[in-house]
């Protein structure tokens, strides 16, 4: 069935196998984000993975938020997730679902273990828990309230939902094995007390299920097929499965694990990058540094470039460390495609060309892109004032060094060659003016018996519109922040810099355009929200022309 599929990992055969085994069935996969924080880049993996079986097989994908924490969770956040699956071209089934229109089911089941003898109200404090728990090497403890009858347990259980208790002053436990050497599965707890306002519930609840005890749960009812989940819960599998066990249901879930998505120079959390948020070390969420989804569309990622490399990634069991060059060179090879070609002078410094009047004003037709002609042609001028970028200019040429010198030519892109004869400079030495010529006869051609090798982009003062541009580095220095405690110790501080240049004028007739290619300089997209800030029309570069070494 998946056999043109060009990405076939571990999973696909797993589902291809229980295909065969269960005609009837249909795929039901589910993406469960926690509304606590904005989506990233490593949660594109999981998108792309759950979302694309549902579509390959011709199934169904659950979107489920996974809000049984109600301290950090938010509208907010569920508004944003939302937004990002939409963008990055997804359909989940029918409405989003929410972990928590099921917590009257969930109390019910929970119910259903302590009358199974599976499941006791503990009121050992947070910390006696933890050490009753032990460790790798230390066997654990059973608390002295593990023997409790199932009237006592229902009883106290019930009043810890109608408030009796404070927080941390009592809770549920499953009765498991406090020996066993899965420290999860040491009895662990099911519901806390949190007198906490739900962002959806309100005020209903003041017990929230734990984690382990709703997914298994909210995938149940859900009658999810196939449950996929980072590696890191490899260990609540056990807990999984006992729980759906212990409660009698039929077709449990099956569940398989993969690496998650680690990616140089960030981190992949949302804990951490709410700090980095928190911190002021960026603008917000959504700021383009950020290996959020909504970080990477406002800096100009396109979806399908986000798609393209979570395939080339793949699905597996190792944890590894993508390097940040794959994810750039995916959306360079996009880009290449779609964006229309533009010059825009980032660093500029006047040239005056001597032997041009005044009011010279030549009209030239260039095209928007190079291999897709019907992605049409806009114009350019070429007038007596023309901007350069600062480092296409030298006093003195080397042999290195092969762009404008004194007394050397180069050509401007789409019209002529030009000779540099003279500088003017200012009084702390730093050039402010070029003068050159132009040969009338190189529009588009080289004269014979005369070579120019270098091409440099320019624009014509006349035609040209003031513009900031926002260019990016990474926000960390150090290839694996994550793995570091400290990770806000190795913050790079030039991660932005700001330049004042000018863009073409016909860009702005072109609004419609989503991603310009400013020939020589790298893929750029308008930022709507500093251009607004700014009362000027400001870029955020997407990704420089060519790869780049960063540290
Ligand atoms: P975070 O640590 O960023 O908060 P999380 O796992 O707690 O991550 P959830 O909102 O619970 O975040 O994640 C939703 C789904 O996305 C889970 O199934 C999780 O396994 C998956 N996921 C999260 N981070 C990654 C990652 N870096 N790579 C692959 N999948 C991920
Ligand atoms: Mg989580």
């Amino acid at each position: 069935m998946t056999k043109n599929f060009k990405n076939r990992n571990f999973i696909f055969k797993i589902i291809d196998n229980y295909i065969q085994k269960n005609k009837k069935n249909q795929i039901r996969t589910r993406f469960p984000p926690e509304p606590n924080g904005f989506l990233h880049i490593g949660h594109a993996k999981s998108i792309c993975l759950n979302f694309n079986i549902a579509k390959i097989y011709h199934g169904k994908c659950n979107l489920r938020f996974d809000d049984t924490n109600p301290k950090h969770e938010k509208k907010k956040f569920v508004k944003e997730i939302k937004k990002d699956i939409q963008w990055m071209g997804y359909k989940w089934n029918k409405k989003s679902l929410y972990a928590s229109q099921y917590f009257e089911k969930i109390y019910k089941y929970a119910k259903k273990l302590i009358k199974k003898k599976f499941a006791y109200v503990d009121q050992l404090s947070q910390s006696e828990i933890k050490k009753y728990r032990g460790t790798l090497k230390k066997k654990g403890i059973n608390s002295p309230y593990r023997n409790r009858v199932i009237k006592e347990n229902l009883k106290l259980f019930k009043e810890m939902k109608n408030g009796k208790f404070k927080d941390g002053e009592i809770c549920l436990r499953a009765k498991i094995n406090m020996q066993s050497n899965n420290i999860i599965m040491r009895d662990p707890v099911l519901y806390r007390v949190k007198n906490i306002s739900h962002y959806r519930t309100k005020n209903k609840w003041c017990i929230y299920p734990t984690y382990d005890f709703s997914h298994c749960l909210s995938d149940f009812i859900e009658k999810i097929t196939h449950s996929l989940c980072s590696l890191e819960f490899l260990d609540n599998k056990e807990l999984y499965t006992w729980i759906l066990q212990k409660l009698d249901v039929k077709n449990i879930p099956q569940q398989y694990e993969f690496s998650r998505l680690n990616l140089e120079y960030t981190v992949l959390s949302k804990r951490k990058l709410k700090k980095i948020v928190k911190e002021k070390i960026v603008t917000g969420w959504d700021d383009p540094r950020m290996p959020t989804i909504s970080g990477l569309r406002r800096r100009g990622y396109t979806p399908q470039s986000i798609k393209n490399f979570c395939q080339k990634i793949g699905i597996s069991k190792k944890n590894h460390l993508i390097e940040l060059k794959l994810l750039e060179y995916c959306v360079r090879n996009d880009l290449n495609k779609i964006a229309n070609r533009f010059m825009a002078v980032i660093n500029p410094i006047k040239i005056i060309i001597i032997n041009m009047s005044e009011n010279h004003n030549e009209k030239i037709i260039v095209n928007n892109h190079p291999f897709f002609p019907k992605k049409g042609k806009h114009k350019i001028y070429f007038s007596k004032v023309i901007y350069i970028d600062k480092s296409d200019f030298k006093e003195k040429r080397t042999n290195k060094y092969k762009r404008l010198s004194l007394n050397t030519e180069v050509r401007l892109r789409h019209a002529y060659i030009i000779k540099a004869l003279k500088i003017e400079k200012n009084s702390t030495g730093e050039i402010k003016k070029i003068f050159c010529t132009y040969d009338k006869n190189t529009l588009n051609k080289n004269p014979k018996n005369r070579k120019v090798n270098s091409v440099i982009h320019w624009i014509s003062k006349k035609n040209s519109i003031p513009a900031k541009f926002r260019l990016f580095q990474p926000i960390f220095k150090i290839k694996n922040p994550n793995y570091e405690k400290k990770y806000l110790n190795y913050i790079n501080k030039n991660s932005i810099q700001i330049k004042n240049g000018f863009i073409e004028k016909d860009l702005m007739n072109k609004k419609k355009l989503k991603f310009f290619q400013f020939e020589r300089e790298g893929y750029f997209i308008i930022d709507k929200k500093e251009t607004l800030k700014n009362k000027k029309i400001t870029f955020n570069e997407t990704i420089s022309l060519k790869e780049k070494k960063y540290f």
